[in-house]
């Protein structure tokens, strides 16, 4: 994260910071000083509106969450140190179109400067030997220009190469840490900032949302019998089935090992339970086909946890009642899909 405040501005935010940290009991170490200092700085979008939405559902501030945040959105991670490198390149980049640029104008200033003189010097009484000079000299400094001006649009031309494909590289950094390499899903990270995005549209647009927790039945043993790699073309074809069975806004993920979190904008739980089944379904009627050997492996099942969103729970809760419909579609059989009630059911229990 790069700060630029003047030294007046990094003392109110470093104070501010160090008050919080005091008030809220968390231990005074580097990173818990640098997420408050980047929140009171509002250097980071995503770690105030992290910030903002525990404090919104009056979660308790920890030192766990605040290293979790740190984590997510403040941490060195590699794709930083490459995004760093693409921005170093791109300086000096810029810095050598600078110099060239520069080395251009002085010297159409000093091609000016010479066809100024060579039109004094073209008079009437000029002889034919001296305009014959003068004219050599206009001819030899044009080309010099041309040369010049032709080299400065070969090296605009590197450079707009240069600066397009770092441009693709930075798309796919990004891409990369946010999708999950086994199945090209949505990935955990992803998830959450999906979970808190859609959570605060909803809020500011007093509309619903629901999370499905899928998670394949029986997994374990499917491994231990066929092994990993066979394990691991299962969970590529369900996610297959989840990027082909949701639509539109709708966001697919994998959610840990063998399980994916589906969060459905502006769905209500009748809807949600339908789209979680109706997927439950549609892995159910695959048949599984090793690919090595040609041999039929027979079908997977998934059980699913749906619920949705109640104006002002923490997500944290959300999750939970996901997983714990999830943990009751396993209980009651598995290959179904469970709803968790919804809060007005839940008072009156
Ligand atoms: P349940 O029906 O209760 O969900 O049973 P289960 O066996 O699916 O559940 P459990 O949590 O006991 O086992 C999950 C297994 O998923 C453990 C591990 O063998 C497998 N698994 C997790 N991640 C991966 C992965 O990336 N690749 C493969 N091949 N298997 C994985
Ligand atoms: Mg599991
Ligand atoms: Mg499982």
């Amino acid at each position: 994260m790069q700060y630029s405040h003047t030294k007046e501005k990094a003392n109110e935010y470093a104070s501010e910071a160090l008050d919080r940290i005091h008030k809220e009991g968390l231990s005074k170490v580097p990173q818990n000083f640098e997420l408050w200092y980047c929140y009171y700085a509002e250097a980071d979008i995503e770690v105030v509106r992290a910030i903002d939405i525990l404090i919104a559902n009056k979660q308790k501030i920890t030192d766990d969450t605040c290293a979790e945040i740190h984590q997510r959105f403040l941490s060195d991670t590699k794709e930083n140190e490459r995004v760093r490198q693409a921005g170093d390149q791109i300086q000096e980049t810029i810095r050598g179109v600078k110099e060239r640029v520069g080395n251009v104008k002085a010297i159409t200033h000093e091609y000016s400067e010479m066809l100024q003189s060579a039109s004094g010097r073209l008079s009437d009484r000029s002889s034919p030997e001296e305009m014959k000079e003068t004219l050599k000299t206009v001819i030899g400094n044009t080309r010099s220009v041309l040369q010049q001006n032709q080299q400065l649009e070969e090296e605009l031309e590197r450079s707009t190469a240069v600066m397009q494909e770092l441009q693709r590289d930075l798309e796919l950094v990004r891409q990369q840490a946010l999708t999950d390499g086994l199945t090209n899903l949505a990935n955990r990270k992803a998830f959450d900032a999906e979970l808190m995005r859609i959570a605060e549209e909803s809020q500011r647009e007093d509309m619903t949302f629901c999370l499905v927790l899928l998670d394949i039945d029986h997994f374990k043993s499917f491994n231990d019998t066929y092994g990993h790699q066979v394990g691991d073309q299962v969970l590529r074809l369900v996610a297959q089935a989840l990027i082909d069975g949701v639509k539109g806004r709708d966001v697919a993920a994998r959610y840990g090992g063998e399980e994916f979190a589906i969060i459905l904008p502006q769905t209500t739980l009748q809807g949600g339970i339908k789209v979680a089944d109706s997927l439950r379904k549609v892995v159910q009627g695959k048949e599984l086909v090793n690919r090595n050997t040609g041999d039929t492996l027979g079908r997977v099942t998934l059980s699913g946890g749906v619920s949705e969103y109640v104006m002002g729970e923490s997500l944290d809760k959300l999750v939970e009642r996901s997983d714990s419909a999830l943990y009751t579609a396993k209980h009651n059989g598995r290959n179904q899909i469970a709803a968790a009630p919804a809060k007005s059911e839940k008072k009156q229990a």
